[in-house]
C-alpha cells in the first residue's frame, strides 16, 4: 500500500515540511492534505471485435472552492497514486494563483497512439458519461481540461457528451476548458502553460538577490536555455524563451537530444522533427543519442516540460543547470529535490511555474458563463478613444505619427491581448508572493516549500471563511 502511494506521499511531504511555518491546527492542515472524493472506474468499451475493460479516475482533491479543477491525462502509466498526487497539486497550484477552483485530476489508463480516433472517441465519451453519472463533472462542480496526452479534440468531445445529456443547461459549455475556440474555447489556451512558465521563470530573473547568489545577470536576454520535450508546453516554452530574447541551446526529445552553445531556431526544430521523425542531426548542432544527457548539458535554466521523475538521484548531481523551471508535473524526485536545493539550485516549483494553463482555464470558464467574449464590449470604444486622442496629439503638435505607430496606439484589446496580460500579471504577482513569503521565513530551505507556505496559508484560510472549523 505505501508503495502505491509513493507520489501522493511525496506531495504529503512538501506539505509538511511548509506546514510547519503556518499557524492552523492539525485538523485543518490533515483536511487540506487529503483527497475528498475519489473516483476509480472500470467500464467496457468495444474495440475490433473484442469487449475492453478500461480503468479510469478522478479524483478531486480539495471542495474548499468549487467547481473542482484539472486536467484528465491518457497514458498507460496512469494509476491512483499519480492522479491523486497530481490533484493535490492542483489545489496547490490554483491557490498560489488565485484561480477560485479546488484541486482535481482525472486519467484513463491507456496509451492513445494504441487506438485509432474513432475508438478513443468511444473511451471518451464513455469516460464522460460515467462521470456524468457519479456527478463528477459540472460547471459548478468539476471542470477538466487538457493533460498529457489529450487536447482540444478529447474537450470537444468531453463537451458534445456534457451538453447532450444535459439539455437546457445555460452554462453547461463551462464543464470542460481547454476546447477549440470554435467550441466556446478561449484564445490563447493552447500556449498558456508555455507562456506562463516564460513569465514565471522572466520574473524570478528579475530577482536581484536571487540572481546575485547564483552568479548570474539579472534578465532573461542572453541565458542559455535547455527545455526537454517539444509537446504543447515545451514547445511553446521554449518558443517563448527565443521570443524573450533568451538563447535555446538545447531541446530533449524521447529519442536524443541536440544542442548547440551558439542557440537553436525552436521553430526550425520542430519543422525538422515533423520531416525526418526525429530531433537528431539538425544542422549545426551537436547530437546526444541518449536523451538523458541532454538534461546534463551546460545551460543557465533547465526547463523539464515532459513527464514526471525525469530528474532524480542518479543524475540530480550532475546538473549543471542554476534554475530549473518545473514546466512538467513533478518532474523532480524528492530525492533529486534535496540534492539540488543542498547544490544551491534554484528549482521553481511546479505547481506554480506551470499554472499558465489552468489561469487561462479560469478565464475561459468566466467566458463561457458570461457567454460573451473578452473585448466584445469595450474594443471599439478604446478604439475610437485612442483613435481621438492621437488626433488631438497630432493637431496639438502639427506632427504626423506614423501610420504603423498609430495602428498601435489605436489598437484596443482584444480576446488575446487580455488573455496574455490577464496571465502576465497573474504569474508576476504569485512570483512576488512567492519571494514574499520566503524572505519572511529566510529558514524554508527552497521556493517549493515556500510556494506550499503561500498555498497552504490561503486554502487553510478559506476554510476558516467557510466556517467549517468554528
Ligand atoms: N492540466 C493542466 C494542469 O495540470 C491544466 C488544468 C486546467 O486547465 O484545469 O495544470
Amino acid at each position: 500500500m505505501a508503495e502505491e502511494y509513493k507520489f501522493f506521499d511525496a506531495v504529503c511531504k512538501s506539505f509538511d515540511k511548509a506546514a510547519k511555518y503556518t499557524n492552523f491546527d492539525q485538523g485543518i492542515l490533515e483536511q487540506i492534505k487529503q483527497c475528498n472524493s475519489v473516483l476509480r472506474l472500470h467500464f467496457p468499451v468495444k474495440i475490433g471485435d473484442k469487449v475492453e475493460v478500461i480503468k479510469a479516475y478522478r479524483v478531486q482533491h480539495s471542495h474548499h472552492k468549487l467547481p473542482c479543477k484539472g486536467g484528465i491525462r491518457f497514458s498507460e502509466m496512469v494509476n491512483l497514486d499519480e492522479v491523486m498526487a497530481l490533484s493535490a497539486l492542483m489545489t496547490y497550484k490554483c491557490a498560489i494563483v488565485n484561480v477560485p477552483f479546488g484541486g482535481a485530476k482525472g486519467g484513463i489508463s491507456i496509451d492513445p497512439k494504441k487506438y485509432s480516433t474513432y475508438e478513443l472517441e468511444k473511451i471518451t465519451r464513455r469516460y464522460t458519461s460515467e462521470l456524468i453519472k457519479k456527478k463528477f463533472i459540472g460547471p459548478g462542480e468539476d471542470v477538466p481540461a487538457p493533460d498529457y496526452g489529450t487536447g482540444e479534440r478529447e474537450m470537444s468531445w468531453i463537451l458534445d457528451t456534457y451538453v447532450t445529456m444535459n439539455p437546457g443547461q445555460v452554462e453547461a459549455i463551462g464543464c470542460v476548458t481547454g476546447k477549440p475556440v470554435t467550441q466556446g474555447g478561449v484564445k490563447g489556451r493552447r500556449e498558456a502553460t508555455g507562456l506562463g512558465v516564460f513569465y514565471g521563470v522572466r520574473e524570478v530573473c528579475k530577482h536581484e538577490e536571487q540572481m546575485k547568489r547564483l552568479g548570474l545577470n539579472t534578465g532573461i536576454e542572453g541565458k542559455k536555455v535547455i527545455v526537454q520535450g517539444l509537446g504543447n508546453v515545451g514547445y511553446h516554452s521554449a518558443k517563448f524563451f527565443q521570443e524573450g530574447g533568451a538563447l535555446v541551446v538545447g531541446l530533449i526529445e524521447y529519442e536524443g537530444a541536440i544542442y548547440n552553445e551558439k542557440g537553436l531556431d525552436v521553430e526550425a526544430v520542430f519543422q525538422h522533427r515533423k520531416k525526418t521523425g526525429s530531433i537528431l542531426n539538425f544542422p549545426g548542432a551537436k547530437n546526444f543519442n541518449k536523451n538523458t544527457d541532454g538534461l546534463e548539458a551546460p545551460c543557465d535554466i533547465l526547463i523539464p516540460a515532459a513527464l514526471e521523475n525525469v530528474i532524480n538521484k542518479d543524475n540530480a548531481d550532475k546538473i549543471q543547470a542554476k534554475i530549473i523551471g518545473e514546466a512538467a508535473n513533478g518532474p523532480l524526485t524528492p530525492e533529486a529535490d534535496d540534492i539540488l536545493t543542498k547544490k544551491g539550485v534554484l528549482v521553481v516549483p511546479d505547481m506554480y511555474l506551470n499554472a499558465g494553463g489552468v489561469t487561462v482555464s479560469y478565464f475561459e470558464w468566466l467566458k463561457n458563463l458570461s457567454h460573451v467574449s473578452y473585448g466584445r464590449l469595450e474594443r471599439r470604444f478604446m478604439e475610437n478613444q485612442n483613435a481621438n486622442i492621437v488626433a488631438q496629439i497630432e493637431s496639438m503638435t502639427g506632427n504626423t505619427i506614423k501610420p504603423e505607430q498609430k495602428k498601435i496606439l489605436v489598437h484596443g484589446p482584444d480576446e488575446i491581448d487580455l488573455v496574455r496580460s490577464g496571465l502576465e500579471d497573474t504569474m508576476i504577482k504569485a512570483t512576488n508572493e512567492i519571494f514574499a513569503c520566503w524572505s519572511k521565513y529566510p529558514e524554508i530551505p527552497n521556493m517549493r516549500t515556500a510556494a506550499f507556505v503561500v498555498a497552504i496559508e490561503k486554502v487553510g484560510n478559506s476554510y476558516l471563511e467557510l466556517g467549517i472549523f468554528p
